[in-house]
């Protein structure tokens, strides 16, 4: 058998003509050469380190190539690479440090003095800096390293990397994926999405995130594609660079923000062969208006840390058509299954709990035997905590409102997002998709909140368009003619924007707190 080692896999899609420029940024170019060469020199720092095997390595750095490059040499020299958002503070990762208890440490020069020290406290004697320009302790000490390095063997289920869960809620938890986990989805993806050689990918997403790290970036090395590598996303850049690009992946708000500008043409997308989105709901009129002004279909997939991706919208025509407001179908070699409370598989149509089983799908939680024993059923599905449904929704005479294959997926939030009030269940997604529908609104987020009577009320903030007014009170009258009286939101909150994170995800977290006292003071001054 080969060596399982990702990046021997990453490698073998690398073009036949290593001096082909791999990597553009808007400063520098890098080609295959550099890639490979740059990760051996980094992988023979770490050898010099001599680190036990399975040690693992912490990187909370700026978005650069080099810290592309570090990662790969992450997996070369079989360490197991712990990605840190770079908004984390002390507190946060001071937490992930002591629970992860990385052997090398690498930051950026300006939080070099705390990290260092939280390092320190941590039994980390190894820490380095890298900067967004390429600069940095590791690069430094990496020049004088030989620029070729043999990719150290590893077993399939070696762990390539630990992802903390975004976890706005309880204590985070770190996913541990395997070599095999991260190969397998990217194999299936490159198929999948009809990854070619001469696709030019529009890299705009932060890498230290399952869907900029593995998703965009082991689809392009795979591909041996083209990637235009941007620290972050900036319409302006997003605009120059788009004439140039085949793909582009991109959580909901990227899409919406090119659609706010007119800049953004069909002409600009000339090029343009797929546009993804995922990490977070695409809203079906962010679907909709972007088809009618560039002509093409996003297709929204889903997946998550723990799993790498699970179902996508068809990327090819004649297997079925990319459908708004659902993640299509799981992809190949991936089972999704919709279970009600006990466990048991549900029809088509009904809401319930979203569990998967794959090549992908990680082996647990670092270091919480009792919680990954929680997530998985003894037959071996993982719980994502996701709720959703396969097929079309069902009116009150049990026919489906809309014409949507029993083999699609639509997720309508999350389980811990569901609304328990007076003993009645509320899906936040069904209610912010009538809202949305209304005249005048953006968009809305729907939440449950603390009610004296109730155990909790729902609550809605709803965002309008831009120079339009929207009545809170004629919203909840026709609400009440759309769905259950449980269902109407008893309170309706008009704001100019919800609180999101650099997912793109709607920090639901944010807004309960925001509103946990709307009838606590009432009770009190009462
Ligand atoms: P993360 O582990 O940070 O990638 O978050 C994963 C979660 O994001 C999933 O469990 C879903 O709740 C959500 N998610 C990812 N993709 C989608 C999507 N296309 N539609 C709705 N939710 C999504």
């Amino acid at each position: 058998m080969g060596n399982a080692n990702l990046y021997s896999l990453l490698e073998s899609g690398f073009p036949g003509d290593r001096s082909a420029i791999a990597i553009e940024t808007p400063q520098n170019t890098y080609t295959w050469n550099d890639i490979d060469q740059q990760s051996a020199r980094y992988a023979n720092l770490f050898k010099g380190l001599n680190l036990e095997a399975g040690s693992r390595i912490a990187v909370q750095v700026e978005k650069s190539p080099e810290a592309l490059m570090l990662y790969l040499a992450a997996l070369r020299s079989g360490l197991i690479y712990l990605p840190l958002n770079t908004a984390y503070r002390e507190a946060e990762v001071a937490y992930f440090l002591n629970d992860a208890e990385p052997a090398v440490v690498v930051c950026s020069g300006a939080n070099l003095s705390w990290v260092e020290s939280l390092a320190r406290k941590a039994g980390c004697a190894q820490v380095y800096t890298l900067e967004a320009d390429g600069g940095g302790s590791l690069s430094e000490l990496a020049q004088s390293q030989p620029s070729g390095f043999a990719t150290v063997e590893s077993r399939g289920d070696d762990l390539a990397a630990i992802l903390y869960t975004s976890g706005t809620t309880g204590r985070s938890k770190g996913a541990m994926l395997s070599h095999s986990n991260l190969g397998a989805n990217a194999l299936t993806l490159k198929q999948y999405w009809g990854w070619r050689g001469d696709d030019v990918l529009l890299h705009m997403l932060p890498i230290f995130h399952v869907h900029g790290l593995f998703v965009a970036s082991h689809g392009a090395l795979l591909a041996g594609a083209k990637t235009i590598w941007l620290p972050k996303f900036d319409l302006e850049q997003a605009l120059h660079y788009l004439p140039q690009s085949t793909m582009m992946m991109g959580v909901p708000t990227y899409y919406v923000r090119l659609l706010a500008d007119e800049r953004f043409t069909r002409d600009l997308c000339g090029r343009m062969r797929l546009f993804i989105s995922g990490s977070a709901p695409l809203l079906t009129e962010t679907f909709a208006s972007f088809q009618e002004r560039t002509g093409h279909t996003i297709l929204e997939r889903y997946g998550m840390s723990e799993t790498v991706m699970l179902t996508s919208n068809p990327y090819d025509e004649h297997d079925g058509e990319r459908i708004g407001g659902t993640v299509g179908r799981a992809l190949p070699g991936v089972s999704v299954r919709v279970v009600d409370d006990a466990g048991k598989p549900l029809a088509a149509g009904e809401i319930g709990n979203v569990q998967v089983r794959g090549p992908n799908v990680f082996s647990g939680y670092w270091r919480m035997p009792e919680k990954t024993r929680e997530e998985f059923t003894p037959d071996g599905w993982f719980k994502t905590g996701d709720v959703g449904r396969l097929g079309a929704a069902l009116s009150d005479d049990g026919k489906p409102v809309q014409n949507i294959p029993d083999d699609y997926l639509s997720i309508v939030g999350r389980s811990k997002d569901l609304i328990i009030s007076g003993g009645f269940n509320i899906y936040p997604k069904e209610i912010e998709m009538v809202i949305d529908d209304m005249p005048g609104v953006a968009e809305s987020a729907v939440i449950g909140v603390p009610h004296p009577d109730f155990g909790e009320a729902v609550v809605a903030v709803v965002v309008p368009r831009p120079g339009q007014q929207v009545d809170a009170a004629a919203m909840q009258a026709r609400l009440k003619s759309l769905v259950a009286n449980f269902k109407v939101p008893k309170h309706i909150a008009l704001v100019e924007q919800l609180p999101r994170n650099t997912m793109g995800k709607v920090q639901k977290n944010v807004l309960r707190n925001d509103y946990k006292g709307l009838w606590q003071s009432v009770s009190d001054a009462g």
